[in-house]
């Protein structure tokens, strides 16, 4: 029977296939009968992952404390219970070596098996127990899979699936989508996370927070999934397959009408030329940056170099990943980010991360790259070795106070330093700039402007630490308002700040590839964006049909507002559609 289910829409666009469910998420399962000849070494894998999530138990407990610490260590125990329990640890052991299953599938078999029980049960406290077998199911699927390679958990098929799960690691992502997978529906996440952006990366729609999705659709269902209006629909009619086919046209037909901007220039009808530059974090992207006529990228994340492996990139990996991007942009600026490693992008980095009870505002940033030895100064000198090749920009993620700043500075002198004694052809000036997200660097940049060569405001995190909103949340999603007035001040304060001391100021968060913004943004006096390389056609559509003078005399009124009932009103006269927002009016 058909059936809609609704979410947030986290990447646009639409695709059809056959519903994938991973429960609990982020673990690939391989299927596929082991030979004979393997189970003994599968064995050994299931055992070492056992271990592993046994080690990791006794180390949490290790480390509680505080007023809560006798519950958790309840709960602690009880998952140490059921790794330890006979039954299930053989139960797996005998679905590998009988079963020829890899331990995934083992795992996920004992999974479903427990849970259909816990689920039978009456007594309702019991039933909410089977939270404890996905827990530890999950933890021992987690140490399983940071022992296969990558290689090995790319083995299994995912062509023409839908992939349902409750989250999806960034680390996870590339692999499925080269294995398949056409689409994501995610019953928590946001659309900011680090994983909606690379989807967007990857054109693959998503939808998140369709909290049914799990419970409402079975394994082999197909589903259509609208990353646009941030529906699924399972068991789609003829009539919603009609809708879909209308729709690959007319994407299609659309596509082809943004084409045509692909090589002109990006000017307001009043004649003020704007840059537009593209955020990249895979090569695909620089490719389309160039096809879309970017006039530079102003974002490359280098995380994702990090986030594929277990190891840290050598000097050399980074040099090669990174003059590669400035060779694609054939003599146009690239601005790489340091490491900007941390709350959900920390996964499979090789770095071997403490726990941090609130990473968001804990080791990331600018802050992991000054405290691992070597981390910060081995980027550098990959960063600084490619400035031999093309325009390069140094960008500083999560920037709070000027001694960051006054560290890497430093650091960087001392890279170029060497690096020409060891006689590499470097640029003579290298410009460095630094990522305005954290508040505090937003109302202090007057006094640390002059430290910099340039800044690009990162409104994701800015937003979400002005606000208080955890970008991540989906719970908080209506109060993550890029329109509040506290948010609308800070970015015109920014703006103004580079303005008098002649420095650019770039925007590189997802508010600036969204063309709701675009007028808001011109307002401010914005004058150059950074964006997912897709969105570039259509920023640029939006702003040659803008007259910014017109928007410009709106800002003041823009910054004396209230309410984001007033803000609406005024980017009505701006003739901006809005999305809906419920709260905090
Ligand atoms: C931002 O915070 O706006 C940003 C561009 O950085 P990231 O999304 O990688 O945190
Ligand atoms: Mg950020």
């Amino acid at each position: 029977m058909r059936l809609v289910l609704t979410g947030s829409g986290a990447s646009r666009g639409k695709a059809l296939g056959r519903a994938r469910l991973e429960q609990p998420s982020r673990f690939l399962v391989d299927e596929t009968r082991l030979d004979e000849a393997d189970i003994a070494a599968e064995l050994a894998r299931l055992e070492h992952a056992l271990a592993d999530a046994r080690a990791e138990l006794r180390t949490l407990r290790d480390k509680l404390s505080g007023p809560l610490a006798r519950e958790v260590a309840e709960f602690i125990d009880a998952h140490s219970l059921i790794l330890a329990d006979p039954e299930f640890v053989n139960g797996l052991r005998d679905l590998v070596s009988q079963g020829r299953m890899h331990a995934s599938a083992a795992l996920k078999l004992q999974r479903d098996s427990l849970v259909a029980v816990f689920e039978a049960m009456d007594d309702p406290y019991l039933r909410s127990r089977r939270e404890d077998i996905e827990h530890v199911i999950g933890r021992v699927q987690g140490a399983l899979s940071r022992e296969s390679s990558i290689e090995e958990r790319k083995l299994a098929s995912r062509v023409g699936e839908i992939l349902v799960s409750d989250t999806v690691a960034p680390s996870e992502l590339v692999p499925l989508a080269e294995h398949g997978v056409l689409g994501f529906v995610l019953t928590a996440g946001s659309t900011l996370s680090h994983s909606a952006i690379l989807s967007r990366s990857l054109r693959l729609p998503m939808v998140v927070g369709a909290h049914e999705a799990l419970s409402h659709v079975q394994d082999g269902d197909l589903v259509l999934v609208d990353g646009d209006r941030g529906e699924i629909i399972v068991h789609p009619t003829a009539q919603d397959l009609a809708g879909y086919r209308l729709w690959q046209r007319e994407a299609a037909q659309h596509d082809q009408r943004l084409e045509c901007l692909r090589t002109v220039e990006t000017r307001t009808i009043d004649g003020v030329a704007i840059n537009l530059h593209a955020n990249a974090e895979m090569t695909a992207d620089v490719a389309q940056a160039r096809a879309n006529g970017a006039a530079g990228i102003g974002l490359y994340r280098t995380e994702f170099l990090f986030l594929q492996r277990r190891e840290v990139p050598t000097e050399e990996e980074q040099f090669l990943a990174y003059r590669d991007v400035v060779l694609g942009m054939g003599g146009l600026p690239v601005t790489i980010r340091t490491l900007d490693l941390g709350a959900d992008k920390i996964d499979n980095a090789g770095l071997a991360l403490r726990e941090e009870p609130n990473p968001a505002l804990g080791v990331r940033g600018v802050r992991l790259s000054l405290r691992v030895p070597g981390l910060l100064r081995t980027q550098l000198r990959a960063i600084l070795r490619t400035t031999g090749y093309g325009p390069v920009r140094i960008l500083v993620p999560m920037v709070s106070c000027v001694e960051e700043i006054e560290a890497v500075r430093r650091e960087l002198r001392a890279c170029a330093k060497d690096l020409r004694t060891q006689g590499h052809e470097i640029a003579d000036h290298f410009e460095l700039g630094a990522m305005i997200e954290v508040p505090a660097a937003a109302i202090a940049l007057p006094s640390m402007i002059r430290m910099l060569d340039f800044v690009s405001i990162g409104t994701n995190d800015l937003i979400q630490y002005t606000l208080a909103v955890d970008r991540g949340n989906d719970a908080l999603g209506d109060l993550y308002d890029p329109l509040h007035p506290a948010v609308l001040r800070l970015l015109a304060q920014i703006i103004a700040t580079g303005g008098r001391a002649g420095k650019p100021v770039a925007m590189c968060g997802e508010m600036a590839g969204d063309t709701v913004f675009t007028p808001l943004l011109l307002a401010l006096g914005l004058t150059e964006f950074s964006m997912h390389p897709r969105a570039l056609l259509e920023v640029r559509e939006r702003i040659n049909a803008l007259d910014r003078s017109v928007l410009r005399r709106l800002a003041p009124k823009l910054l004396r507002a209230t309410s984001r009932k007033r803000i609406a009103d005024l980017l009505g006269q701006m003739r901006v559609e809005l999305p809906a927002v419920t709260t905090s009016a």
